[in-house]
């Protein structure tokens, strides 16, 4: 049976224009060349150029039209010199989690062989662990709710019980999923500040609960601080971590630090009903219009987005395609001559682009 698939594309902006042409073609080439699966592209509009016309950064519109979709892949959104009259940035990409209940965002840290990556101990070209950030809540319930005055600023930082339970339910699912696949030792850790406040040990009391039904999890609890830490100690240790929004928010961006730059860190923001697929970078508007973006994470992105769909639809064409994305991308860097720009080489947006291309059609064809 063959699957079509309508996905709501943002290109947003920056770089995000740059990189969404090109992977658009790169995840068409892979469901050519595996078959029995395809997909129409339709471009939504928000953002910050969205906001200097329409004055607004998400119209309802866009929403509408993206919950509608079977996914959203989305680049980077934001301009640091178009702000709200209260200074604060445009973040619709936020605003769309909220809206459309992603509260899972995962962030899977896998080296590429052959990207340089600062570490040095040969293990860490075998990372491979998957941090989940809860979404929706946490530090980031206080978006547009910050009180200020002369003399004090408050933010408040908010956990629920439901919140909770759903994150951490798909992440322990994560982890049993990939013991089982043995992508992983079924390990999952959650990542807290239960030791000073009892917001995270309500977290963490929640997590312990719901892992009761995972007798075959290793169940591991670590303080964010000290995972900071192992982070960079011993990555090759982790498997799944969960945490809160804004513990993730910085642990995600080191996650991409270890894998060689934010240019190579892809993520998923996934809900019940809806997912999101975009590069763990912003807009980058500091590079932005000279081609010099590394395409990467945004076809990793696109890549996960296929075999989210796949898993959804039962579609073993849409999760081969996306697997030949990944394996193309391998491919790509694997004799070590492809250096992008970020990682100060020479490999602007087109030639990890066209390297890309090149290795798909040299690859075996994957069985759907
Ligand atoms: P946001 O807050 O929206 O996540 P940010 O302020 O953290 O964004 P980015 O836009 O991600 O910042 O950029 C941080 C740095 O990384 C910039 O110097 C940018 O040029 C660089 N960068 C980000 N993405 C890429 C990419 N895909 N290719 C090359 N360089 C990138």
């Amino acid at each position: 049976m063959s699957h079509h698939f309508s996905i709501a594309v943002f290109e947003g902006d920056g770089i995000g224009p740059e990189i969404t042409g090109p992977c658009q073609e790169v995840l068409e080439a892979a469901m050519n060349r595996v078959g029995g699966v395809s997909a129409s592209f339709a471009p939504l509009a928000a953002g910050a150029k969205t906001y200097l016309t329409e004055g607004v950064a998400l119209p309802d519109a866009s929403v509408e039209a993206a919950a509608a979709s079977d996914a959203i892949l989305l680049s980077a959104m934001g301009d640091p010199t178009i702000r709200y009259p209260d200074g604060t940035e445009l973040i619709p990409q936020i605003e769309l989690r909220i809206r459309l209940g992603l509260y899972a965002g995962i962030r899977p840290v896998r080296t590429i062989p052959g990207v340089r990556i600062p570490l040095g101990d040969p293990r860490a070209k075998s990372i491979d662990f998957v941090l989940v950030r809860e979404s929706t809540e946490g530090l980031f319930a206080s978006i547009g709710k910050g009180e200020v005055s002369e003399d004090e600023a408050r933010e408040t930082l908010v956990i629920t019980k439901k919140g909770t339970e759903d994150v951490v339910r798909y992440t322990l699912a994560l982890a049993e999923r990939r013991r089982a696949a043995g992508e992983g030792p079924g390990r999952a850790t959650c990542v807290d500040k239960a030791n000073v406040f009892s917001a995270f040990a309500f977290f963490r009391s929640i997590f312990d609960k719901e892992a009761e039904a995972y007798p075959d999890l290793r169940i591991n609890h670590a303080y964010v601080d000290a995972m900071a830490l192992d982070m960079v100690r011993r990555p090759w240790d982790l498997d799944v971590l969960v945490t809160e929004n804004m513990f993730g928010d910085i642990l995600s961006d080191l996650g991409a630090g270890l894998m060689g730059g934010l240019g190579f860190a892809p993520s998923a923001d996934i809900g019940d009903d809806h997912a999101v697929f975009q590069p763990c970078h912003g807009s980058a508007p500091d590079i932005a219009g000279k081609g010099l973006a590394n395409p990467t994470a945004m076809f990793l992105s696109g890549a996960m987005m296929l075999e989210w769909l796949g898993e959804r639809h039962a579609s073993e064409a849409a999760r081969a395609a996306g697997g030949l994305v990944r394996d193309a991308v391998n491919a790509a860097f694997a004799d070590g001559t492809l250096v992008t720009v970020d990682q100060g080489g020479e490999a602007g947006t087109r030639m990890v682009f066209d390297r890309v291309m090149d290795r798909m059609q040299t690859l075996e064809r994957p069985a759907a």
